[in-house]
């Protein structure tokens, strides 16, 4: 038995490192479940978190990305508004990303703290040099969504 080649080629994108231009189209439906309000609040130009509403239960830090149900007790969250200024963290880029990766080679990828909120914030700089300290605030696609957390983005303050 002999099996033929593909007959399928990917476009060469560059020679060195070896870049191929691979198109893929395949649909992928899901919810975003008890997360979508945080979605929706991107195109209302706001930054939603969550916090614990159960009374008796002492954790009630301030989560982003927000939780549905609190770690400790498994209580409902309240969903609250996040301050939309704060401290670039840490950043990174990447320079030969992975085939799903939206955003062009050297976007700077940041975590950002904000404060009042226990977790940091992994997101991108779109406008200016990435400096650990800088100040930034939140900017939004609205203009044209992606429906993605990439709407969601930060600019030096
Ligand atoms: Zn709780």
């Amino acid at each position: 038995m002999s099996i033929e080649w593909p007959s399928a080629t990917l476009e060469v994108v560059q020679q060195r490192p070896l870049t191929v231009k691979n198109p893929k189209t395949w649909p992928h439906i899901h919810s975003y479940g008890g997360w979508g309000r945080f979605f929706a609040g991107l195109q209302e130009r706001k930054i939603l978190a969550t916090r614990c509403a159960n009374p008796r239960c002492e954790e009630k830090r301030l989560w982003l990305p927000p939780r549905c149900e609190c770690p400790d007790c498994w209580h409902a969250m309240d969903w609250v508004e996040a301050p939309q200024r704060g401290r670039l963290y840490t950043w990174s880029i990447v320079k030969y990303p992975g085939e799903l990766f939206k955003l062009p080679p050297d976007t700077p990828l940041i975590s950002v703290e904000l404060d009042g909120v226990c977790t940091k914030v992994m997101s991108w700089l779109k406008e200016g040099k990435p400096e650990i300290g800088m100040p930034v605030r939140a900017v939004f696609n609205t203009q044209r969504p992606t429906h993605t957390i990439l709407d969601l983005a930060w600019v030096p303050a």
